[in-house]
């Protein structure tokens, strides 16, 4: 009998993530597929109460919480902490968390400190016989493997993005809180504030329904015989805005830019896409004057609905690498693609 546990951490204003949520949805539904197991729900934050109640009807048998301001914030000691006392009070031999930084950071030393094992970016969960397996890619992307582990506690760390977050009814939890006290030595490192780029200048929305890849060709010369880096920064940048669509880049142009080439000074090495880049996960993806190299279509393993422009009907991507190609000047389509979508903001 499988007793599953699931963590989550509060965000800044004490409600759960959309990460969190999966993991709940995750554990949810093997909770299900598991007959006699239990699903414990155990919570870590500055106050949990509000975060357990939004999640009461999540069917969990017990709601655990290890709460204070000590454990507001993503920190290694007190996050191993918290984590490790719920593991232990709950004698959970299944724990299921969401692969936030937070987590990720916190949990595989845990697993370490109660005797079982951790497996990060887990891409799926399912149950065969009674016995669970997980999902996980290997070699970016290239190869899936099923794993299952007989060495318990099992802590599953889930990728965001993989399953669809719970959604249910807020209700009134009844949180059982563990009293945790951090010694000293555990509360040297605080979390001071965060850095992050302006709104209008963020181009990177794991959130967003779409997917812009930008390619090495926006620099090239064109049927004129010049470059049009300005037009092309004019035309991504405007797309951007009223779609809130998020942005990638092949390699070729990150590196461009990145050569201080000021071709498209908003492109930097995190947006770019591939085997040595990101993975990233959008229902769509529109590629833009890029070659479709399988380095770089690795990393949309994940998109849903793949679309490409380029002026070469031979590019990577008519083979097999898009679901739809557009042979056509990208210049031309995105202009007219941005006067369609007008000015109006998005929905
Ligand atoms: C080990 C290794 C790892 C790699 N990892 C990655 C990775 O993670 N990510 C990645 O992206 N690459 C990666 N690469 C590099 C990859 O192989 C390609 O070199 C790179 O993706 C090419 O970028 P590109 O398509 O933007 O440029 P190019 O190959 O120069 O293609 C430009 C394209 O733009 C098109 N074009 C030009 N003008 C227009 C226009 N007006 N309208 C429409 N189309 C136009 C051209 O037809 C051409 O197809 C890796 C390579 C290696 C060896």
């Amino acid at each position: 009998m499988e007793t599953i546990l699931v963590l989550m951490h509060t965000e800044d204003d004490g409600t759960l993530g959309k990460p969190a949520r999966e993991s709940l949805a995750a554990a949810t539904s093997l909770q299900a597929a598991l007959a006699g197991s239990t699903l414990t729900v155990g919570l870590v934050g500055a106050d949990v109460q509000g975060a357990a109640d939004s999640v009461a009807s999540c069917g969990a048998d017990r709601f655990f919480g290890v709460a204070g301001a000590a454990f507001g914030q993503s920190r290694y000691a007190t996050d191993a902490l918290a984590a490790e006392a719920l593991c232990r009070e709950v004698g959970a031999n299944l724990v299921l968390a969401a692969g936030t930084s937070r987590w990720c950071r916190a949990l595989p030393g845990v697993a370490h400190r109660v005797g079982g094992r951790a497996d990060t970016h887990v891409t799926g969960l399912s149950v065969a016989d009674g016995a669970v397996s997980i999902a996980r890619w290997y070699y970016r992307q290239r190869m899936e493997a099923t794993i299952r582990r007989t060495q318990h506690p099992w802590v599953v760390l889930t990728d965001p993005g993989c399953v669809a977050p719970w959604e249910g009814a807020s209700g009134a939890a009844t949180v059982q809180v563990i009293a945790v006290e951090p010694p000293a030595a555990c509360l040297r490192t605080a979390v001071t504030g965060f850095l992050a780029p302006a709104a209008d200048a963020q181009t990177i929305r794991p959130d967003a329904d779409l997917l812009l890849v930008a390619g090495a060709g926006w620099t090239k010369t064109q049927a004129d015989g010049t470059t049009h880096a300005p037009e092309a920064a004019d035309l991504i940048l405007a797309f951007l805005r009223k779609t809130r669509a998020s942005l990638g880049g092949s390699k070729s142009l990150v590196d461009i830019s990145g050569e201080g080439q000021a071709v498209l000074p908003f492109m930097t090495h995190l947006n770019q896409i591939g085997q040595t880049g990101a993975t990233p996960r959008h229902p769509k993806g529109l590629a833009t004057c890029c070659h479709g190299e399988e380095p770089h279509t690795v990393g949309w393993r994940f998109i849903g609905e793949r679309r490409a422009v380029n002026l070469d009907p031979n590019c990577g991507w008519a083979r097999g690498k898009a679901d739809v190609l557009y042979v056509a000047d990208a210049f031309a389509v995105m202009a007219k693609v941005n006067a369609l979508l007008g000015e109006q903001p998005p929905a």
